[in-house]
């Protein structure tokens, strides 16, 4: 009887006798300690990745940032330079490889009020865009206290780690953008003696997030799934950017800019110095509290800065400008079908128009072009070949339009 020939690892030469595992693949074995080698191998080769970004993050200067989220917003100048500054700042912040004097630099969580439609999640996700770091949005009027229905706090991060394919370190270094943080504002000034699960309670929970904490976070999320293993992500290196519409806030600034006026009437604070048209430039952290956010929040989100509100002038930019300015997208769309589109530039003017008229802001764009373009979509792929060139006039756009339920356009948008 002839023996059994030992198997052996095809990495390290070890027979099997000396393995705990030799998994067979379709030439070569490996034993367990291979495995755990290069399993090794692998997390340092994650971590150096991250290291390089972060290098990358402090070349680039604030001034750089913004040059970059002026190609893709239009506009909101001010909100540009806070956050680029923020950012700069932040990346510096976690790039630190050397603790000097114990100074502790904290962390520039940043918040943004501003209409719905003017920007906002746009300049978060274009941000981690040109850092190449995981981004992920959460919504937080769906967000309730452990226990309650809703989501947890902790799915925030669930959808960051898969954003991040699961690479803990890269989550780590992420930007998590928190849209509707004014919808979690408690109702009024005073702390109420009815719970408020889905108000107070879930600012309570996100504090500790954006300070910096280890959470467990379940990978696949929500509390579907209770036999899952948990994964540990430390908070303190992920940027937090808050947005919300804050609507109303403008008369809790006037307020205490009048006071302020009254109170002190230095040059520089007069009344005819305040652009009552828009208010939301002079916003304060006060302002915030008195809306309802509970003064820790305000804390944790030092940088406070504002949006404009988009006119007629911004919609046409947005409509034509940016690197991938929507009539840029369906101009590509219709070359790939070897058509070449054009618009009359009056069709910019009308379709802005129209935007405004039904109070569609910068969303209602697309969806407007999308119809007064459907026709020529479903019908000019056919007729590939026999049509070179397609021509949009004020006419046409404005027959399209007619015929589309703009009514619908308001819902959607
Ligand atoms: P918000 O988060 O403030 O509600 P978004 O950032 O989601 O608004 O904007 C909605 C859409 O409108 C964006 O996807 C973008 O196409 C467009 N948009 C809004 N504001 C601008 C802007 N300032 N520059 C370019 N596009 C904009």
């Amino acid at each position: 009887m002839t023996k059994n020939k030992e198997e052996y690892c095809s990495f390290c030469g070890r027979p099997k006798s000396e393995t705990d595992m030799l998994i067979s693949g379709m030439e070569a074995k490996i034993c367990n300690y291979c495995i755990e080698q290069a399993w090794d191998i692998l997390q340092e080769e994650r971590k150096s990745n991250v290291k390089n970004i972060t290098v990358d993050h402090t070349l680039l200067k604030p001034f750089q940032i913004k040059n970059f989220l002026d190609q893709y917003v239009i506009g909101q100048d001010d909100a540009k330079k806070v956050l680029s500054v923020a950012v700069y700042n932040h990346y510096k912040r976690i790039g630190r490889t050397v603790q000097t004097n114990d100074i502790e630099i904290d962390k520039s969580n940043i918040i943004l009020v501003g209409d719905t439609g003017t920007g906002k999640t746009l300049l978060a996700r274009t941000i981690a865009k040109m850092l190449h770091v995981p981004f992920a949005i959460a919504d937080a009027t769906v967000l309730t206290e452990a226990g309650y229905v809703g989501e947890d706090v902790e799915s925030i991060l669930t959808r960051l780690l898969q954003s991040a394919d699961y690479d803990v370190a890269a989550a780590e270094k992420g930007i998590i953008f928190i849209d509707e943080i004014d919808k979690i504002a408690r109702k009024s000034d005073n702390p109420s003696i009815t719970r408020d699960v889905s108000g107070e309670g879930v600012q309570q929970a996100l504090l500790k997030l954006l300070e910096g904490t280890i959470v467990n976070v379940p990978p696949q999320g929500g509390r579907k799934h209770p036999e899952q293993k948990m994964i540990q992500v430390n908070t303190k290196d992920i940027l937090f950017i808050a947005g919300g519409a804050f609507q109303g806030i403008e008369r809790i600034i006037a307020n205490r800019l009048r006071t302020h006026v009254v109170g002190y009437s230095f040059a520089g604070h007069k009344e005819e110095h305040v652009d009552m048209e828009n208010l939301l430039q002079y916003i304060s952290p006060a302002d915030l509290k008195k809306f309802g956010l509970i003064p820790e929040i305000v804390g944790r989100l030092p940088i406070l800065t504002y949006l404009n509100p988009l006119d007629k002038e911004a919609l046409k930019r947005i409509l034509l400008e940016p690197k991938n300015a929507l009539v840029k997208q369906f101009v590509h769309l219709f070359e790939m079908d070897n058509i070449v589109l054009t618009f009359d530039d009056e069709v910019y003017d009308y379709i802005v128009e129209k935007s405004f008229e039904y109070k569609l802001g910068a969303r209602g764009l697309r969806a407007l072009l999308e119809a007064v373009l459907m026709d020529a979509m479903f019908e000019l792929p056919s007729q590939q070949g026999k049509v070179e060139d397609f021509r949009v006039t004020l006419s046409y756009a404005k027959e399209k339009l007619a015929k589309a339920n703009l009514a619908k356009l308001k819902a959607v948008s």
